[in-house]
């Protein structure tokens, strides 16, 4: 049996949800994954965070997950 190689990843933001993404479309077997996150939700769009603050858009259709 073949075992799993350990990532460990700090921080649930942008950078690492979309590295999560390809990971896991690419090789998803490959790794054993811990993710460490500040925050009290999951990863979201930072990039709508403008347009939510502003009232532009609602915080709902700001969320990923
Ligand atoms: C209001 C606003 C509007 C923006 N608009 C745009 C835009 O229009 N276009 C654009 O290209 N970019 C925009 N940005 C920038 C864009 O959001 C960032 O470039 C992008 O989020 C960076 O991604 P990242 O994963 O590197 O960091 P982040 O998305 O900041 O993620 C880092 C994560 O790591 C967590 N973290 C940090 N330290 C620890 C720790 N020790 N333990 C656990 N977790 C930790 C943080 O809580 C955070 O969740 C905007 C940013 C803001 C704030």
């Amino acid at each position: 049996m073949n075992k799993k190689e350990k990532l460990v990843i700090v921080g649930a933001g942008m950078a690492s949800g979309r590295m999560l993404e390809h990971l896991f479309e690419t090789d998803p077997e490959r790794f054993d994954i811990t993710l460490f996150g500040a925050e009290p939700r999951g990863n979201y769009d930072r990039i709508m965070l403008s347009p939510v603050l502003s009232g532009e858009k609602s915080l709902r259709s700001d969320r990923h997950a």
